[in-house]
């Protein structure tokens, strides 16, 4: 039994039903309501989310759902930091007034045969060593969408091309919500929090942190025009020499639609729009990071 510490607990949510009635009792009295999808292991990044959800709207419902159809059998889904209750108490302390706590089989009943497939937008960077799971993310948000209905949902640029795969299926299924972005809260050398850190030993904590300082170094020769192919080899090597093991990608592409930049230097328009994403593994563990190149 979960129990919250806390004077002005949040409302737990466990089935459809109730969330809905939440909800639409909520849009009833005029409230506009603000949505913070999660899978747990709750930091600073996420509870940056719930404090821009309340900024948005008058009542912010977070969720906890470590949904199984974004992980390939070899991944870390029977390993992925499970704190419950540490969680609980972190939205309550970061004033949610909901929390949604998704049934698994009310989620995937049985039979369940429905995906959704972002093409375009999932077809390159995470998309290639991870070729399910763009579909598994679009698929549980549109769920999670419906069953919520929200007036906001709030995904974090972390996960950049995530919130671009987002934004394209509400679009394009015309589900009434607006997207808000928030910005990547990191570790004070730099390193964007992720609940997967948690795995890292100290001596690969040290390396990871060092991910950060090469990305800034790469843009700031980038913005001095270099050539985008020959910073991204340069940096490609000062990630293996700082003791990175593998390097799943590091591209520079539109921030807006994900096409690919480069080779050669980049021009005033693209530096405008441009970030940088990297994929790197230190052992078995993958970061990801991205940022813009232009503030
Ligand atoms: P997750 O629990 O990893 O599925 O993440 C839930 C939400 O938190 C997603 O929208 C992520 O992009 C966002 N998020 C994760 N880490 C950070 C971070 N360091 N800064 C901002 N948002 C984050």
């Amino acid at each position: 039994m979960v129990t919250i510490n806390n004077d002005s607990a949040p409302i737990l949510t466990h089935s459809i039903e109730h969330l809905r009635q939440q909800v639409q009792q909520w849009h009833r009295e005029g409230h506009k309501v603000a949505f913070v999808p999660t899978m747990g292991a709750l930091h600073f990044g996420h509870l940056s989310l719930v404090e821009l959800a309340r900024q948005k709207a008058d009542k912010t419902i977070a969720s906890i759902f470590v949904n199984p159809a974004q992980f390939a059998p070899h991944e870390d889904l029977a390993t992925y930091p499970r704190q419950e209750e540490d969680d609980l108490n972190k939205l309550a302390g970061a004033g949610c007034d909901s929390i949604y706590l998704p049934n698994s089989n009310e989620m995937y009943p049985g039979g369940f045969s429905t995906s959704i497939n972002v093409d375009d937008l999932s077809s390159n960077l995470c998309g290639i060593s991870r070729p399910h799971f763009f579909s598994g993310v679009a698929t549980v948000v549109c769920k999670l969408l419906n069953q919520c209905t929200p007036d906001f949902a709030i995904f974090g640029e972390k996960d950049y091309q995530q919130l671009l795969v987002i934004m394209r299926m509400v679009r394009d299924l015309d589900i009434p919500v607006e997207i808000v972005s928030g910005a990547i809260v990191r570790e004070s050398d730099g390193l964007a929090m992720s609940s997967r850190n948690a795995y890292l030993s100290d001596a690969n904590r040290k390396i990871a942190g060092q991910l950060n300082t090469s990305l800034q170094s790469a843009i700031s020769i980038l913005c001095q025009g270099a050539a985008v192919k020959r910073t991204l080899h340069d940096t490609t090597q000062s990630l293996r020499d700082v003791g990175f093991d593998e390097l799943d990608y590091l591209e520079i592409r539109s921030g807006t639609d994900l096409s690919l930049y480069g080779p050669g230097a980049l021009s005033t328009r693209q530096l405008q729009d441009a970030r940088i994403f990297a994929a790197v593994l230190i052992g078995k563990i993958r970061l990801i990071d991205n940022m813009k190149l232009k503030p």
